[in-house]
């Protein structure tokens, strides 16, 4: 039977996350980035299964530790007790094979375009790596073993035939993937609290002071995001995305699906922002015309844009969280149209184009 009760579900996934002192935070990563994929694929009727592509999943775990395994004054934080593990290593084999520093603090969709082949290499070690453990692994929570989220009966194997007679893929149970959309703004947070004192704990004997750890690994990155500011500033002009008010220096670019909620750094999700609406925008939702306005700039402007840059477009990804992040949000959701303008989210608002 599937869980689709909120309450029942959120109870299983804080149950995961106090399944005892975790080795290594493989476990977090899966499940923040299920609840990501959860919130591009919801589905038309509520009830449906949804199926999650292994790649894509593999893709995701690599981006969190993508950015997560960049230094932090001059040390790679360890992610597990030892500081070793299959899918660290993967990604630090990625990092290395970019070879310019530059590149390392840009999107992982980077570096798959500067090193297909060893992306592609890398990515199916991590693929093998989450069926065999942490997928197998995330539904037994000390001795009791529920299947609330999808069928693990398969998994535990690293077997490309058994992967590929499952489509490629794990099914999100029927209800799952819109109960864990809905919960998504409430449950990923605490799991990445917990990742946070998970990777001090691991790392206790490298620092004296208390670094911002919370930031350096899930903050958006505001160095790297320069690149595609000068660029959008060239192709729509230095205004405020929202007010129109024109930029000087005091530029700020603003991620039009909040950053915390999606973690879209792609440029369809990209504007520049006056400093004022920036700040008062925060992490609340936008009112939907503004993303309307934001993919109206059109997908071929946008990706090639994107190309010139070396950069993520993201387009599809930002169309598919807007659908989702609103049709799971209930009525009440505060919405941010202007500076010092918020209301309650209203049905009517959500009307998205065909695209
Ligand atoms: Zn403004």
């Amino acid at each position: 039977m599937a869980t689709t009760d909120p309450l029942t579900l959120g109870q299983r996934l804080v149950a995961v996350l106090e399944g005892g002192q975790r080795t290594a935070t493989y476990k977090l990563a899966v499940m923040v980035a299920l609840l990501d994929l959860a919130v591009e694929s919801v589905p038309d009727d509520p009830e449906a299964a949804v199926s999650i592509d292994l790649d894509d999943l593999a893709h995701r775990v690599m981006d969190l530790y993508w950015r997560q395994l960049r230094p932090l004054d001059g040390e790679v934080l360890r992610q597990s007790n030892d500081g070793r593990g299959v899918v660290f290593a993967a990604v630090s084999r990625l990092r290395a094979a970019v070879a310019s520093s530059n590149l390392r603090e840009t999107p992982i969709e980077t570096a798959a375009i500067r090193a297909p082949r060893v992306y592609e290499t890398e990515k199916l070690v991590v693929k093998r790596n989450l069926v065999r453990y942490p997928l197998h692994l995330l539904q037994r929570v000390g001795s009791t073993h529920e299947r609330f989220l999808y069928d693990d009966a398969w998994l535990g194997t690293d077997s490309l035939r058994l992967i590929d007679q499952h489509d490629n893929a794990i099914e999100l149970l029927p209800g799952v993937c819109f109960t864990l959309a809905r919960l998504a703004p409430l449950v990923k947070p605490a799991f990445q609290l917990a990742w946070v004192d998970d990777v001090r704990r691991m790392n206790r004997a490298l620092f004296d002071d208390e670094p911002d750890l919370a930031h350096h690994l899930f903050g958006a990155d505001r160095v790297a995001l320069q690149k595609p500011g000068f660029v959008l500033g060239d192709a729509f002009g230095r205004e405020c995305f929202y007010c129109a008010s024109h930029l000087t220096s005091g530029q700020h670019v603003d991620h039009v699906l909040p950053w915390s909620r999606v973690g879209l750094d792609g440029l369809s999700n990209l504007v520049l922002a006056c400093s004022l609406c920036n700040t008062n925008k925060s992490d609340l939702l936008p009112d939907p015309a503004h993303i309307r306005r934001a993919l109206g700039r059109g997908r071929d402007r946008l990706d090639a844009l994107a190309e010139s840059i070396n950069w993520p477009s993201q387009f599809d990804r930002v169309v598919a969280a807007a659908h989702g992040l609103y049709a799971t949000q209930p009525d009440t959701t505060p919405i941010w149209r202007a500076t010092k303008r918020v209301d309650p989210l209203s049905r009517v608002d959500i009307v998205w184009p065909a695209l």
